[in-house]
């Protein structure tokens, strides 16, 4: 059976150096342990032809599509603040891009499916473990809202990959609106590429910011753009607790979706400094630095603008400034409208940042769970008892204090106990990816072949914002003992 794609492959027809053109490595057995059905459907592919034995071959980088015209991407980036001017693709390969039921172009690309011109030293493969954590957490943030690539298969090689043990290695089908870094346009930048940087610009515009082409000045208006996308995305992540763990500049992605997940977490207790990445040894992008993070990278992508925005080099920088003065703006817009509505606050007052300030002081001083506090905040709005939330906090006291100022705030609001109810269940998630319940599933997965648990978990994520009374243990946070304290990358 010969498979098609209705691939259409515009990356791959910009010019040679930004990309190598090279086939996925064939595996010895691949099988399929995982189809996001109704992903395969919005992107016009056939659930039944991708889970065929001849759908696994090609999830696996087994078998070319037709269609497919398969390469590796390249890009640089700052890793931890230091430049490397070439990293790209090392174990990913884009198959081709696919328009969706939206009309969106996405990219279809295999993640472990072999080395690549840009492997370096990696063996391009990835290990079970962190392709069935990608595939969790990426959906798990689709279904909070918050823009991300998808996980559309994972498949089992049959083969093992050596980290510090031998693991089994498995390759991850990856969706992404575009695979375009900060860490692209520095490839190009950083080898006086002024010519190259502008066609990624060109493309970067005709795909994801189409306004700009029109604008007066499209390449201020692109970075206008990332920049909005990017605090927005920031304001996305800090509000339902999540940790990036690697927001190098070629994991930043250029549409603002999250990409390249790798010791990635979600907060239990609410501790701005949490950092859980092994690799992190100095907190750089622990949980309440990312909004700076972000906008250090940004202003690496502004560098790598600067030629397209003015011959005179000065008048450019300061153009750049300012869009990137932007950036604080927009961020604190969102986080703090965000937080207020995570309060259950309909209008916006004076006090109202302090008042939500002091609560997450008071969660952090009393180690309170960041995704119940604020669940169950909307319970106590209802019923006027704050017994649920108080019990969170290590001195319950410290609630009670606050709850007296929130109760009168939320007095001064024409709205009804069941409809602020209800707004506030539609932003505080009850079901987030838990650290203790990812590393479950991947050890039932690894250890037992058993995926049972990977699939219950995914579908309990699936819909975040229901109570779903019969998975409610998956709210709860871990025992001490079931504590997660570091992730790794595992590549
Ligand atoms: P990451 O930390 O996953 O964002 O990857 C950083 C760089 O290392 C990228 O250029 C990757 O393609 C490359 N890389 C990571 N793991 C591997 C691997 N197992 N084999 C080859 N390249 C890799
Ligand atoms: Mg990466």
């Amino acid at each position: 059976m010969t498979v098609h794609f209705p691939f259409q492959n515009t990356y791959a027809a910009l010019p040679a150096n930004f990309f190598a053109r090279v086939a996925p490595t064939p595996v010895a057995a691949p099988r399929l342990i995982k189809l996001n059905r109704p992903l395969a459907i919005h992107l016009g592919l056939d659930p039944e032809v991708l889970s065929s034995p001849e759908g696994a071959e090609i999830l696996a980088g087994k078998r070319v599509p037709d269609g497919a015209d398969p390469i590796a991407m390249a890009y640089a980036g700052h890793q931890f603040g230091h430049f490397v001017p070439q990293l790209g693709d090392g174990r990913a390969i884009l198959l081709g891009e696919v328009i969706d039921a939206d009309g969106v172009r996405r990219d279809i690309q295999l993640k472990g499916s072999g080395p690549t011109p840009f492997s370096r030293r990696g063996d391009g493969r990835a290990a079970l473990g962190p392709v069935l954590r990608e595939y969790i957490v990426s959906e798990a943030m689709f279904a909070l809202g918050i823009p991300t690539t998808r996980s559309l298969a994972a498949v089992i090689t049959g083969e093992r990959v050596q980290r510090e043990t031998m693991l089994p290695g498995a390759v991850l089908t990856r969706v992404a609106s575009s695979h375009i870094r900060v860490g692209t346009f520095q490839f190009f930048a950083a080898r006086g590429d002024t010519d190259g940087v502008r066609q990624l610009a060109d493309h970067a515009i005709a795909r994801h910011y189409p306004e700009a082409a029109s604008a007066m000045r499209p390449y201020h208006a692109l970075l206008e753009g990332v920049v909005a996308r990017q605090a927005d995305l920031v304001a996305g992540w800090l509000l339902v607790g999540f940790i990036h763990g690697v927001m190098n500049t070629d994991n930043s992605s250029i549409s603002g979706e999250t990409i390249d997940y790798g010791p990635c977490a979600f907060m239990d207790h609410y501790d701005p400094a949490q950092v859980f990445s092994s690799i992190d040894e100095m907190g750089r992008y622990a949980y309440a630095n990312q909004p700076q993070i972000a906008l250090w990278n940004l202003t690496r992508l502004a560098e790598c603008l600067l030629p397209l925005f003015s011959d005179d080099k000065d008048k450019a920088i300061e153009q750049a400034q300012f869009i990137l003065g932007e950036f604080a703006e927009k961020f604190t817009t969102a986080y703090q409208s965000g937080l207020r509505a995570k309060v259950g606050l309909f209008s916006q007052r004076d006090g109202d940042e302090a008042l939500v300030q002091d609560l997450l002081d008071a969660m952090a001083k009393n180690q309170a769970d960041f995704t119940l506090t604020f669940r169950r905040l909307g319970d106590a709005a209802l019923v006027a008892s704050d017994d649920s939330v108080r019990a969170l906090f290590l001195d319950p006291a410290a609630f009670d204090e606050w709850a007296v100022r929130w109760r009168q705030r939320m007095a001064a609001e024409p709205q009804s106990a069941t409809e602020r109810h209800a707004a506030m269940r539609s932003v505080n998630p009850a079901f987030i990816p838990r650290n203790h319940r990812v590393e479950a599933v991947i050890q039932a997965a690894m250890k037992n072949n058993d995926y049972a648990p990977f699939e219950e978990l995914l579908s309990v994520l699936a819909k975040p914002f229901e109570d779903q009374p019969e998975f409610a243990a998956y709210a709860d946070p871990p025992q001490p003992e079931q504590r997660v304290l570091q992730t790794f990358c595992g590549t």
